[in-house]
Formats: structure tokens, sequence, C-alpha cells
């Protein structure tokens, strides 16, 4: 099928026949200075020896490192049919009268050297000795280790030649493009019917489908159809899929890899399996290429890396830059490539005549979101009305991904029940299962245990309840799933912009639940550990990032061009950073003394909640509003 494949077979010169000759040099040493060869001779247990022993059929025991014992029969004995299964002829064929003829391992030394004592008594002749040898094969490997190293080396340099000496690839077949062709009508039947939501997305793209289909209505008038788009978002949000529906669109031929499969140990492989790529791809023009994670190659040059193995980065990035300068306007060939972080991508990628396109990939919003399930609701049989609405409001921050696999999920979770169709409840448990893993039917807890958790999670679901700008609350649940314990579940209002208001009213409700522990039990649990560390790195994020502390005041200290968070000094003096921790934890503390003082006034109702989850062990909006009455707040929106 490809044509580079058969220009392989002609020099029958390829990396194993050195791999070989050095394998068996070793075997050979191994064989030939073997006179001590353990692992030659034939095992036997010590019980077989003790019989030999006793026929007098042993010449000679050697004990060798304490613990194996190298057992030489007489020349008579070895005629027997008993030791027909000795070792008794050499790697040679030659008879093999020095033996050793079987080793067994001798378990406690005393005691075997008790048994041939005993036999000595009884006037059974035989040599008895003792030696130590050291490891062999590492004795080995030191002797010839100048040699192996040279031959590294040479392999080495074979393969850099190889990569670098265009199309020299064909030595050791490392270079070639691991590409997957999806041939044009017979595999990519993926179309924009396939991809819901994603409006905005669709219809930039769909110019690039149209100058697939059509490149001489653009190249008539004198324009340049453009050469490469960039995917930008989250995984799962359906960037490979987008490519695929515009190669099935156009009915063009697809290839895909990712950025890592360029990306090897040696060096100049990337550089070859690009140039195989475009190679590939100019002959089955026109076509698209589909290159994943492109970060992985395409992160910005030079920077802040100690390490120092990256030029085979940049010696890929520089050969993917000069094929893509390099194929003429009228090839044909689109580059799509996918990144969920544009930000560290090299600034030269970006440039007019490469990918000078981006496009943003959003997770879906609710309205997508109910698409997306209709799509992948068509192969599953459910019943008859099933609300796609709500299992859309139910599943903020989900990806297209994630739903695919609820909607699997609730298939599988059905049919566990031998149900006929998949109802409602099977896709909240499919949803609960994806976020917090398996329910953990059989956790031990506690009964005190699991009252301390009932009033955390009530804390946190009081809370929320009383303050206007935290997140709705969806359902509350002690039943311990994955490493959670219990949850306590928002709807997360979909916005941009967060006040800072918000931040706090959040921040209060997350530390509700060890609030609610100090109001009852008048104590403090570990069972905060991922409430406190949510807490912190936000009130970290309003001092040192937004720019939200009247103390630090309006800067921040995030640098969307650094690859860590502050490079690796951290951008501030001492003295500022004392100020930070104090306003950090100063921001903290008010929210914990708040969430404590509306828990307090509440208390009633917290306990009413936290006896009420005890019983059920999952509890719904619909309860909090029968103990707590409406949210106000709910009601001054719905207005
Ligand atoms: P990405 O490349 O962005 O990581 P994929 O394109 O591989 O994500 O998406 C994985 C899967 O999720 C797709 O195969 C598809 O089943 C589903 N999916 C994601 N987004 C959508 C969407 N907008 N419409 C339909 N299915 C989607
Ligand atoms: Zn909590």
């Amino acid at each position: 099928m490809d044509k580079n494949n058969k220009k392989i077979n002609k020099p029958k010169f390829n990396s194993y026949w050195i791999y070989g000759l050095v394998s068996l040099f070793f075997i050979s040493t191994y064989f030939i200075g073997g006179d001590n060869s353990v692992s030659a001779s034939k095992n036997i247990n010590i019980s077989s020896f003790e019989k030999f022993l006793a026929k007098s059929e042993i010449k000679e025991v050697t004990v060798v490192n304490k613990s194996i014992a190298q057992v030489t029969l007489k020349r008579d004995a070895l005629n027997s049919p008993d030791h027909k299964n000795a070792n008794s002829t050499n790697f040679l064929g030659q008879k093999n009268i020095n033996g050793p003829h079987y080793v067994f391992e001798i378990g406690n030394l005393e005691l075997f050297q008790n048994k041939l004592e005993l036999a000595e008594k009884k006037g059974i002749q035989f040599n008895y000795n003792f030696k130590t040898v050291e490891n062999k094969w590492f004795d080995v490997i030191i002797g010839f280790l100048p040699l192996i190293i040279l031959v590294g080396l040479w392999i080495f340099f074979m393969k850099r030649m190889s990569g670098g000496g265009g199309g020299g690839s064909q030595i050791f077949n490392i270079g070639k493009s691991k590409a997957k062709l999806f041939d044009e009508n017979i595999d990519v039947k993926t179309t924009f019917k396939d991809v819901a939501g994603l409006q905005g997305a669709k219809e930039e793209v769909q110019e690039i489908v149209d100058f697939l289909k059509n490149p001489t209505k653009y190249t008539k008038l004198g324009g340049k159809i453009p050469k490469g788009a960039l995917l930008v978002g989250l995984p799962g949000t359906g960037k490979t899929l987008l490519a695929k529906a515009v190669a099935g669109e156009a009915k063009v031929p697809f290839f895909s890899l990712s950025g890592s499969d360029f990306v090897e140990m040696f060096v100049g492989v990337g550089a070859s399996r690009v140039r195989d790529l475009f190679k590939q791809a100019k002959e089955k023009s026109p076509a698209i290429i589909f290159i994943d994670e492109i970060d992985a190659i395409g992160r910005a040059r030079g920077k802040s890396n100690m390490t120092g193995g990256n030029d085979e980065r940049e010696n890929t990035l520089n050969q993917l830059l000069t094929e893509m300068d390099g194929f003429g306007t009228n090839s044909n060939v689109i580059v799509i490539a996918a990144t969920n972080r544009a930000d560290v991508l090299d600034k030269a990628l970006m440039r007019a005549g490469r990918f000078d396109r981006q496009i943003y990939v959003d997770l879906p919003d609710v309205r997508e979101r109910k698409e997306i399930f209709a799509v992948h609701l068509k192969p599953i049989k459910t019943i008859k009305n099933l609300d796609t609405d709500f299992l859309a409001k139910q599943t903020p921050g989900f990806s297209g991904a994630d739903i695919a696999n609820i909607c699997n999920e609730a298939a599988l979770i059905a049919a566990r029940k031998l149900k006929k169709s998949v109802n409602k409840q099977d896709f909240l448990d499919a949803v609960d299962r994806i976020v917090g893993g398996l329910e953990k039917k059989n956790k031990i807890i506690s009964p005190e245990e699991k009252k301390i958790i009932a009033f955390h999670e009530a804390g946190h679901a009081t809370v929320s309840w009383m303050l206007e700008h935290a997140s709705p609350l969806v359902k509350v649940t002690i039943v311990p799933r994955g490493q959670s314990l219990g949850a306590a579940w928002y709807l997360p209002e979909e916005r941009q912009i967060i006040k800072p208001e918000q931040i706090l009213d959040e921040m209060c409700a997350a530390l509700g639940g060890r609030a609610a522990e100090k109001v009852i039990f008048n104590n403090i649990s570990t069972g905060a550990l991922s409430d406190l560390e949510k807490v912190t790195k936000q009130a970290r994020s309003m001092v040192t990032v937004y720019g939200l502390n009247d103390k630090i005041g309006n800067l921040t200290y995030y640098d969307s061009s650094s690859q860590n968070e502050y490079g690796f000094t951290k951008p501030y003096s001492d003295v500022t950073a004392q100020i930070i921790d104090q306003e950090i934890s100063k921001i903290i503390e008010t929210q914990y003394q708040r969430a404590i003082k509306l828990l307090k006034k509440h208390k009633n109702k917290l306990v009413e909640l936290a006896d009420f989850l005890l019983d059920k062990e999952v509890i719904f909006k619909e309860d909090l509003i029968r103990i707590y009455g409406e949210r106000p707040f709910d009601l001054k929106k719905s207005k």
C-alpha cells in the first residue's frame, strides 16, 4: 500500500542483527566460561539428593553461595537409567563427565551439613566443598560495558543520520509517520450532523469545508487558501469530532496523529515523522491532517527549560513550520490542530499562513447539552418521554464526552437491572457514578461517623441556602462514593465574570461543613480537607490573581505567558508574601465565622435537616424547601 515499505525490503540491513550479534556474544561467553553454570544443570529436590547420596552415587557436592548445591555424580552412576535426565551432556553434545549434573537449593545450611556428616559417619564417601560466586552476569556486563556503550552510540548515530538525512529513514523504519489514514469514502462518515451545539465553531470550519470542496472559487480571485486552523478547548469538547466532521463533509481523507506521537526518545524521529506525514497527505490531497495535543510539540521554544531535553521537540516544531510554509497554496492540504492550552504555544505557530485561525470550542451550555444528549440518546432505548431538559440542567460543566459517557453508562445500569428501557433514574445514577465513582455499599462507617457526615453536609446545604450568591443546591447525599463520604451538589450558574461577593458566599458555603461540626459537636474533623483546599485556593487567587484585595491592591502576580504559576521565583518581596498570607487567612477566617453565626441562628433547622438526611441518605431541593421555605433570592429572581 505504501510505496516506502517496498524500499525497506531491499537492503537486508536493520538493527536486529546488531542486537542478535550482541546477545550471541553474551550467550557464548556464558557457556564457554561456564564450569560452574548453575542454570545448565538439572534441578532436583533435596530428597532426591539424599536418595542418590544413600546409594553412594555422588562424587562431589559443592555448596555455592551457601544456598545452592551442585552435585557431580560418579562416572558409573551417570550411566544408570535413574540419571538419564541429568545434565549429562554439555552444550556441544559431548559427554559431560565433569558435572555438575544436578543443582538444588539446600535450605538451611546447618541442617544440610548435619545430613552430610551423618552420611559420612555411615561410611559414604564423597567430596564436599564450598565456594562463593559473584553474580556472573554482573561481571560479564561490567567487563563488556565499553563495548556496549560503543555499540549503543553507533546505533544512536545511525538513527540520527537516518532521521536527518532526508528519506533515509528506511534503514530503521523509526521515522515513519504513524498517522492513521482514514480513507475518504470508506472511513470518514462523521458529518456536522453528529456534532451537536458548537454553532460558532461549525460556522468557522464550514469555510474550510468550502475551500476543500471548491478551491478554485477562492484562488481564482487571487485569495490564498488557509493552511491551518487551531481548535482550542478543554478535553472532550469535541475537537477531534469537529475535525473529522470537516473531513467527512468535504469527503477528503483524514490523517490523524497526536502531538505526543512525534516526540520520541530518538533524535530526529519527530522531524522525520512530520516530513513523512505531510508527504503522505500531499499524495492524497485534498486532505486534512489533524494533530491532537499540539502543545506536546508546539510549546514556546527555549523557555525556562533546564533539562535540555527539548532539542528534539524544537526540531520537530521547526520541521512542522517548514512543512506548513513549504507546501504551496495549491496543495490543498489543511492542517487542523487541537489543544487545550493555546497560551503556551509558540507564537510562530500562530503566524499568518500557519495556524492563523483559532477556533474556540467551549464547554456546552444548557441548550447545547440538550442537543448533545439528543445525539447520544439516538441509539439508546429510553422510556417514551424522557425529560432531556432536566438531564441537561443536571449536568453543568460536563463536556460532550462526559455526556456520551453518561448515556452509555445509563444504558449499562438499566441493563444490569434487567430493564426494558432506560429511565430518568438510570441517567441520574450514571451522573452520580461518573462524578463520584462507584457507590461504596460496603464501606464501613460507624453510626457516629455517619452522624458527623450528615451534619457536615447539612451544614453546607444550610449555609448555601441562606446566602444570596451561593449556588443553588441540587441535592445532598451521605452515600459514600469513591473517595468522598458525602456530598452537597450545587447548580453553578454559568457566568463569565465573578463578583467578589459571589466568591465570598461560595467560600462561606464551603466552610459550612466544618462550621456545622463545630456548632453541633464543638469539635472539628479531618473530613473538611477538600473544602479547605478549595477555599484556600479561592482566597489566594482573590489576593494574588484577580486583584480583589485592598492591601495588595489592583495588581496580579499571574503571568499568562509563564508555564508554571510564578516561574521559579516568586514575583513579590518577602514583605508582600507576609501580607498575602495574612490576607488569605483573614478572608477565610471571616467567612468561617460568618458560617458559624448563620448556623447558630438556624440551629434547629440544621438539626432537622441532618436528621432527615440520616434517615433518607439522599435529599433533594424539594426537601430543603419543605424545611426552610423557598429561598427568598430565588423568588426575587423569578419575579
Ligand atoms: P476532544 O478531541 O475535544 O478531546 P473528542 O472530539 O474526542 O474531544 O470528543 C470525544 C467524544 O465526545 C466524541 O467522540 C463524541 O462522542 C462526544 N462529543 C464531544 N462533543 C460533542 C458534541 N458537540 N456533539 C456530540 N458529541 C460530542
Ligand atoms: Zn464538605
